[in-house]
């Protein structure tokens, strides 16, 4: 097969005494030198699936790099690049062109001897053939040489189809007027009539269902044309339509700010040079970034190259889409998670097909197949979301801008509150700072303050969720006719279950967090594993009765505050509610409408939304956030508040927002109340070189974990001394090993290391070595999970 065979292309391969998928990643006439490797181990291809590669060489690139960087399994990467769970069913069709069939009609079967007219041949015979089957026929080679000598000839169509039952192409129903009916001739009713006069208006053919409504008949009247052979039908299939059932914004026009058209002049420039660079839009909340991307967009667009743009939350893909179809119509796709298999098998096609040019979407857009790419749009770059949790960790930032680097694309980085590693590489030149410094129209950003529970607990004599101050806000936001938006930063009903008698928390037991009581459904739950269970009547401990709910979630302050203000119309926007995507959508186009009064939610609420009539936004409780033992925490909370506060007073109205906090002086606070990054900028720097974290330092996280704490610390303190025997120029400090800030979950223990070093290279190097090391002793490579980069190091 080695002559048809090309990179990216699936093969069918024995694996043990199995046949498995595999991708082709490079190809060599020889084994490399010291491979370790006997010529005659080498097991044969079973299979050769694609004609095409499903994996594009750009792609197959980019995901090597990000195994290399992130030191993950390619394998891995390249499955998260994939339209998810089908790829092993997506096979290869051929069909004719109108010249392949023009061709294949001329041809007469005695004489078709080449492999390319036989090919011809089959394919008129069949409609559609699978690249398998044209293999059976004509052998593997032969067939994959002519359906590309097809191909290239414009012959021949090769796509992609899957034979999943998750993502069947869907059919409908098709009605076609026969060619030879000549109707004006014959006695027909008037329904009839008007049914194929419709359907002669649509060049001849129309799907059933549109035919009925169109020209307004009944089935059985179709049926009867059927019958006289005047019509006939079809079965065709459909595009799933992510966007079909959504009302579409209309297209906005505005005249270019001036500082809008200064960035947009200087991104376009660099798209007209077509040569990597990468730009920081800072932009204050409200102050027009969209317009900007829209019309990057459109020059990517009218130079002939392709644009992605990717957005941190499923919840704001719905959001940006409809506007992008707005501008953009079919030519744009979306991908993200909450898309059915179909849909997204639908719309990975249209891209590496080449019908769709724009691409937004939530991290793994990032691998989305398109060709030419000119421009790539990250917007809140600075979202811990574009960092995937789960193995392989990759940040789908960093990699959109290796992605473009290799394209030759312009790179727009978006936010409000840009990461402190953005800024930094802003000041120091490596990217070009663009700035909106003020809101569109002049509007002046939400006037922020601090109130200080300390006093509010002085004063009532007990912990209270809702200062006096909040309160009275919400009333009188309510009374002048405008919403206010509650956040909390924290889900459930409450945080945990206290025992009066015994003291106990209830505690999850696989992880070392207490579990969260949910009251619509009277679980008590643990966040991270899903462990549920019925809520308690009595202490698990002590078999104490009294058991009381401390800390407050999201659904607790809805329920309270239906109480205090019993007229307001409050809807609850969380994790919970997004898992079921249509009353999530339905809560937030209410809200929008001006039918619900208040939101009530967790932080997603503080993202990317625009709400002209929001003038109010409580944050309940910040304090959970700033204590947390990461280097990040005063950054994600410093974030926090200023989107939050990004909410309020994006119309006419002014806003205001209001932060409870029990550490009233804390820096992040502070700057974020007068919306001064610069100022935060500077006193979190100084931090993070004195403490040497990103971005003075390249920072690692190596993960032990196991259910068998005895092997877990034995496997922790082997790979401690292969580090310290490789880290041979004390090129990198190495941490730990120390229990996890969480220590325990899922049932399994967590030891951690730390390394970090001013050489990332030298880091790389240092992990491999003693990663390897340490399994050559017999330590098992699942139990270390390695993190480049963390972002969070929990
Ligand atoms: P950001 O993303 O920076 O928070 P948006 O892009 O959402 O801000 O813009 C805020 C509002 O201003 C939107 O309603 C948008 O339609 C409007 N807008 C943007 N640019 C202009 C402009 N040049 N003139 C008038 N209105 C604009
Ligand atoms: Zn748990």
């Amino acid at each position: 097969m080695s002559d048809v065979a090309q990179a990216g292309a699936r093969v069918v391969v024995p694996f043990g005494r199995k046949l498995l998928t595999g991708y082709i990643v490079g190809l060599r006439c020889q084994l490399k030198e010291n491979s370790g490797l006997n010529e005659t181990e080498i097991k044969e291809v079973v299979e050769l699936i694609d004609a095409v590669p499903l994996v594009t060489p750009d792609i197959l690139a980019l995901t090597h790099w990000v195994a290399e960087y992130y030191a993950a399994p390619w394998g891995e990467v390249l499955k998260a690049a994939l339209p998810p769970g089908i790829t092993e069913s997506i096979e290869q069709l051929l069909s004719l062109t109108g010249k392949g069939s023009e061709a294949a009609t001329q041809l007469r079967p005695e004489r078709a001897v080449t492999n390319k007219a036989q090919l011809l041949l089959l394919v008129r015979a069949q409609g559609q053939l699978s690249l398998r089957a044209a293999a059976r026929a004509l052998g593997q080679t032969q067939a994959v040489n002519a359906a590309r000598a097809l191909a290239r000839e414009g012959a021949l169509l090769i796509t992609q189809a899957t034979r999943s039952a998750l993502a069947k192409e869907k059919m409908q129903r098709v009605v076609r007027l026969q060619a030879n009916s000549d109707f004006d001739r014959l006695t027909l009713t008037e329904t009839q009539r008007r049914a194929l006069q419709t359907l002669e208006a649509s060049a001849g053919t129309l799907p059933l269902k549109e035919l009925l409504r169109l020209a307004d008949v009944s089935e059985s009247t179709i049926k009867t044309l059927q019958k006289k052979t005047l019509i006939e039908f079809f079965d065709a299939p459909v595009r799933r339509d992510p966007l079909s059932s959504a009302a579409l914004p209309l297209p906005e026009t505005h005249l270019l700010t001036g500082s809008q058209a200064l960035a947009l002049e200087e991104i376009t420039a660099q798209l007209q040079r077509a040569a990597y660079s990468t730009f920081l839009l800072h932009g204050v909340t409200g102050s027009g970034k969209t317009e900007v991307y829209i019309r990057a967009m459109q020059t990517a667009l009218e130079l002939g190259r392709s644009a992605m743009m990717l957005v941190p939350e499923i919840a704001l893909t719905p959001v940006f889409s409809r506007r992008l179809r707005a501008e953009f119509g079919d030519q744009v796709a979306i991908f993200h998670s909450s898309l059915s298999t179909g849909e997204r098998f639908d719309e990975w096609t249209r891209v590496k097909n080449g019908q769709a040019q724009i691409v937004i979407g939530t991290r793994s857009a990032v691998f989305a197949p398109v060709s030419k790419l000119g421009l790539v749009i990250v917007d809140e770059e600075h979202e811990s979301t574009y960092r995937q949790q789960d193995s392989p960790h990759y940040n789908a930032r960093d990699t959109a801008i290796v992605r473009a680097q290799k394209a030759e694309a312009v790179v727009l980085l978006g936010s409000a509150t840009p990461s402190l590693e953005s800024f930094h590489n802003a000041r120091g030149g490596k990217y070009h700072y663009l700035s909106l410094p003020e809101r569109i129209g002049k509007r002046p950003l939400a006037s922020a303050s601090i109130i200080d529970m300390r006093e509010a607990f002085a004063r009532q004599g007990k912990p209270a969720v809702f200062s006096e101050e909040l309160l009275q806000a919400i009333e009188a936001t309510h009374q002048r006719g405008e919403q206010s938006i509650i956040l909390l930063n924290r889900r459930g009903y409450s945080s945990f279950i206290l025992c009066r008698s015994c003291g106990e928390s209830i505690q999850c037991p696989n992880c070392d967090v207490t579990l969260t009581y949910h009251q619509s459904e009277r679980v008590i739950v643990c966040h991270y594993c899903n462990h549920r269970r019925a809520a308690p009547k009595e202490c698990p401990n002590c078999a104490g009765k009294y058991i009381y709910y401390v800390g407050e979630g999201t659904e607790q302050l809805e329920e309270m505050l239906g109480q205090q203000f019993p007229d307001l119309r409050i809807a609850r926007i969380d994790r919970d509610t997004t898992s079921r995507r249509r009353v999530f959508e339905k809560s937030l186009v209410d809200f929008s409408e001006g039918a619900l009064d208040m939101l009530v939610g967790t932080q997603m609420l503080a993202k990317g939304h625009d709400f002209p009539n929001v003038t109010l936004v409580g944050v309940v409780s910040v304090d959970a956030g700033l204590a947390l033992p990461d280097f990040r925490s005063a950054e994600r909370t410093f974030q926090l508040i200023t989107q939050v506060a990004g909410r309020a007073g994006r119309g006419e109205r002014p806003g205001q927002v209001l932060i409870q906090t029990y550490h009233p002086e804390h820096y992040a606070l502070l700057h974020a109340c007068q919306q001064d990054y610069q100022g935060f900028y500077e006193e979190e720097i100084r931090y993070r070189q004195n403490h040497s974290y990103p971005p003075f330092v390249a920072l690692a996280s190596l993960l032990v974990h196991g259910s068998d704490l005895p092997k877990t610390r034995a496997t922790a303190l082997a790979l401690r001394q292969q580090l310290d025997a490789a880290n041979e120029a004390r090129a990198c400090r190495i941490l730990g090993p120390a229990p996890a800030p969480l220590a325990r979950l899922k049932g399994e223990h967590r030891i951690q290391l730390l390394l970090k070093s001013r050489s990332r290279r030298r880091l790389r190097q240092l992990i491999d070595a003693g990663v390897g090391r340490t399994l050559d002793r017999g330590h098992p490579a699942r139990s270390i999970n390695i993190e480049i980069d963390p972002i969070t190091i929990m």
